[in-house]
């Protein structure tokens, strides 16, 4: 029987039998012993699973993952350094230099270099397109080399919801694979397998940890793809793979395939594995997140409710306040909730802006965001402040917006802070 998204979150992923830790227990070894050279070269040739080596799995990494894939709803997850290195591995497993991808265009700044800069510099071709763009514009953007589409249910920093269905139908459509970057949401509020998503990525630096204590990220796979129905565009895991003898993916592994392959190939031969340290804080993590995500979004609401009604502010983007553009479809897709993060902006000059953000005390600025601190980011201040205005609309950033991340502080006292900080920025 299934269980319940707050039952997994405790207790998904690691079963201890008799006499065993009840909590998952930290293996921090590089290594692992075996009886005779038979064992060890089962292992390499992937005739047994087994840990060898830390680099491509260890156990603690593979409870917490393991949790992780049940809380989606997937077959398999492998744990990275990195959200980075979660959305490289997703993409690089399917794609390689002369293929191409589609990703929208409003993403996380540091995925967009990912794709714009090394992946195009690794020869993948990637085409951004508007997540609002007609099924047409979509269909526009597939070429013959074309090998996945890539969205988040939540984007970073402008807080859009992705109509996750409409893009599945449009990959599935054209025999690839939808990617899709659930960090904000996380599966207590969003499971993007149950709307066709096929691959699911986290940065779990944000509220899956949820403390600012380890940066990780962790890919997801819910085994529905069907790589063999447009085999030949899928090489790498539809035909024999030479540096383990031959092996073909799809017929060894089955609904495992992709995941097994990134961590057979990526992580033997990149290394972006996630120490059992971090792993075990995100484990703890984990097992608070739907409590957590619960508060986080009853304080957003609380101080977005408060926001929209202030004469101070221009504008907010809050996919939970009703009337916001997002809201019918946060309806469809978060239905409990989105994150605590929103955008807004407020009515006067950069240099209000900066006695605002100046005067707040309990609220800090931070490049992060989604964790137990209230946080704020003025990105054509901070993070962008090398683009024009003109260059920051192209990237989807309001020279205006602000994005505030609210934490698991008492919301009054946020409000409270924020308050006093607009009559401070008045003041001048
Ligand atoms: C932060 C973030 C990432 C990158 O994750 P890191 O853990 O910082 O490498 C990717 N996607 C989204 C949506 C993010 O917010």
């Amino acid at each position: 029987m299934t269980k319940k998204i707050d039952t997994l979150c405790v207790q998904g992923g690691y079963r201890p039998k008799r006499g065993e830790s009840r909590q998952i227990p930290i293996i921090q070894s590089t290594t692992f012993k075996y009886e005779n050279s038979e064992q060890m070269a089962r292992l390499f040739d992937l005739e047994d699973a087994g840990y060898f080596y830390s680099r491509l799995q260890n156990p603690t990494c593979d409870n917490v993952a393991a949790r992780i894939a049940e809380m989606e709803g997937g077959v398999g997850a492998i744990l990275t350094s990195s959200g980075q290195a979660a959305n490289f591995f997703a993409c690089f497993n399917i794609c390689e230099a002369g293929d191409h991808m589609i990703s929208t265009a409003s993403i996380y700044g540091g995925t967009y270099n990912l794709f714009n800069v090394t992946l195009r510099k690794m020869g993948v071709d990637v085409t951004f397109i508007d997540q609002e763009a007609s099924d047409e514009e979509f269909e526009a953007a597939f070429k013959p080399n074309t090998k996945l589409v890539f969205g988040e249910t939540l984007t970073n920093p402008n807080v859009r919801v992705l109509d996750i269905e409409r893009l599945a139908g449009i990959a599935h459509k054209h025999g690839v694979p939808l990617i899709v970057d659930n960090t904000f949401p996380t599966p207590v509020n969003c499971r993007p397998f149950e709307f066709g998503a096929d691959i699911v990525t986290h940065s779990t630096t944000k509220y899956m940890d949820g403390h600012g204590a380890a940066v990780g990220g962790v890919v997801v796979d819910s085994g529905n793809f069907d790589w063999n129905a447009n085999a030949e565009r899928f090489p790498g895991l539809t035909t024999p793979d030479e540096s383990y003898h031959g092996l073909i993916y799809t017929e060894r592994f089955g609904k495992a395939a992709f995941i097994t392959k990134a961590v057979t190939h990526l992580m033997r031969d990149l290394g972006s594995c996630q120490s059992p340290q971090n792993a075990f804080y995100l484990g703890l993590g984990l097992q608070s997140l739907h409590v957590r995500m619960a508060r986080h979004c009853s304080s957003a609401l609380k101080v977005a409710t408060f926001l929209k009604n202030h004469p101070a502010v221009k504008w907010i983007d809050y996919p939970g306040l009703e009337g916001d553009r997002e809201y019918a479809r946060a309806q469809k897709y978060l239905p409990n909730g989105s994150c605590g993060v929103m955008a807004f902006a407020l009515n006067g000059d950069r240099d209000y802006v900066s006695r605002f953000i100046d005067s707040l005390r309990l609220v800090t600025i931070e490049t992060h965001v989604a964790d137990c601190y209230t946080c704020i980011l003025h990105p054509a201040a901070h993070t962008h402040r090398q683009l024009s205005d003109e260059q920051l609309l192209a990237a989807g950033v309001a020279p205006d917006l602000m994005r505030l991340s609210i934490g698991l502080e008492d919301p009054d006292d946020i409000i409270k802070d924020i308050e006093n900080a607009i009559s401070q920025a008045d003041r001048g």
